[in-house]
């Protein structure tokens, strides 16, 4: 698949689909910035979280191997 989402907060990174492997949320988040948005959200620059925000309100090393991609190849 050649079709993927440019980040609107730093406009270089990728929008990617994760889920986190301990609880099996899935959210967007920016290979670049780290920038976080819910599943089914809008991607707004005034509306985000930090990936590192969003793990550790769980409990989650932010620097450990917690996500995985699930857009597939
Ligand atoms: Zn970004």
């Amino acid at each position: 698949m050649s079709v993927y989402i440019i980040c609107p907060m730093c406009e270089q990174g990728r929008v990617v689909t994760y889920r986190v492997k301990a609880t099996g949320e899935v959210l967007q988040c920016c290979d670049e910035c780290d920038s976080t948005w819910d599943v089914g959200a809008e991607l707004s620059a005034t509306e985000f979280g930090f990936i590192e925000d969003f793990l550790r309100e769980r409990g989650l090393d932010p620097f450990g191997d917690e996500l995985e991609n699930v857009e597939g190849p």
